[in-house]
């Protein structure tokens, strides 16, 4: 089992005086430099100039800087641009800012678990990963709380990095929910795996041959929607909730008796095969290989493939139906 660290096993006195820069001010990015920031931290957010989330950053009240002066700035660089992006620009414009002493963070293992960032042996690199979007890991600091966070250590010439890790844990309310220690291998082949197979390939996947499978066999695509993918909400915040002890309590028995009987039958022998293989191209680094070629030539199967979807009748029945549905879009948080 995992070893989880918290609040009292963090101490920002291992940031003091030091100053941290958050590179790049998405997602993760906002919600790391505002949290570490009111936390007490010397922060300064580094982006290209004219990057939209320029203005919006100093209007939230942090200093902003160009990427390779932050680096510069910077005692712990925390890169949290897109990962397709990573490799060339620390070799651009981080690298040239690494002193020996600094340490170089990651939300995500992916670049340096497959190469595409190799920092200089005297800096240390380690990764702190919230296991949650950045509006979430922003909202629950200001609420008191935080997300639980991932720590992995890549290289610790300074013998400190996994304190310094923790206290950016800690800044950026990760300790209060609990950190976990893994490795950048761990890391990023789970994560991969479990985006790929279970959570975003996996569902959509599902619901989409469910919704189709319906539509073939003559029902009205409006009901097959329904009960195909729109209710998946339902479901799955029960098992987040409580997991799949409090979906299978709240579901009727009739429900209940045929997840038992059906499950099964949808994922075979055959479909566990294919997550192994699967599992296998993240860990060969082949999918890794795949996806930087697609970004190096322009990225034409995400752009087809987006055109596929939004002209695909589950996307036209969706829209028709969430019209009628106000009520999700004003729930939406932003
Ligand atoms: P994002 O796409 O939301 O934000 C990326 C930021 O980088 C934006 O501010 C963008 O303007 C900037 N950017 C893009 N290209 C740039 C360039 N060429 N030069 C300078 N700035 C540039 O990304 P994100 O979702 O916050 O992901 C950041 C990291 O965090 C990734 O490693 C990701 O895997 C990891 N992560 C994300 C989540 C999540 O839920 N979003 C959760 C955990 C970890
Ligand atoms: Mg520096």
């Amino acid at each position: 089992m995992a070893t989880i660290y918290y609040d009292d096993d963090a101490n920002l006195e291992h940031l003091a005086g030091k100053t941290i820069a958050v590179i790049g001010y998405g997602s993760q990015g906002h919600a790391h430099a505002l949290n570490a920031k009111e936390s007490g931290l010397d922060v300064v957010v580094g982006l290209r100039r004219g990057s939209s989330s320029w203005t919006e950053a100093e209007a939230q009240g942090l200093r902003v800087v160009e990427v390779a002066d932050a680096a510069r700035e910077g005692d712990l660089v925390m890169v949290l641009l897109p990962d397709e992006v990573q490799g060339a620009i620390y070799r651009e414009q981080i690298a040239p800012g690494l002193e020996a002493g600094n340490a170089l963070l990651f939300a995500h293992g992916f670049n340096v678990h497959f190469h595409q960032v190799q920092a200089p042996a005297d800096v240390d690199v380690f990764m702190v990963a919230p296991k949650g979007p950045g509006h979430l890991v922003r909202r629950t600091y200001l609420e008191g709380g935080g997300v639980p966070c991932l720590l992995a250590v890549h290289q610790d010439p300074s013998g400190t990095a996994t304190q310094r890790g923790l206290a950016y844990a800690k800044a950026i309310g990760g300790t209060r929910g609990g950190v976990l220690v893994t490795t950048f291998e761990e890391e990023t082949e789970t994560d991969l795996f479990g985006e790929q197979a279970v959570l975003c390939g996996g569902v959509t996947a599902l619901m989409e041959a469910g919704f189709e499978t319906l539509v073939e066999a003559g029902y009205q695509p409006e009901i097959a929607y329904f009960e195909c993918v729109h209710e998946m909400k339902l479901i799955v915040d029960l098992i987040y909730e409580g997991g799949f002890e409090k979906m299978r309590h709240s579901i009727s028995n009739t429900a209940e008796y045929g997840d038992y009987v059906t499950g099964p039958r949808m994922v075979t022998d055959e479909t566990r095969e294919e997550m192994r293989a699967i599992l296998r191209d993240i860990q060969t680094g082949s999918f890794a290989r795949e996806f930087l070629l697609e970004h190096q030539v322009g990225q034409p199967r995400l752009r087809s493939q987006r055109r596929a979807t939004s002209e695909s009748l589950v996307a036209d029945v969706g829209a028709k139906l969430r019209k009628m549905m106000p009520f999700i879009a004003q729930g939406k948080k932003a």
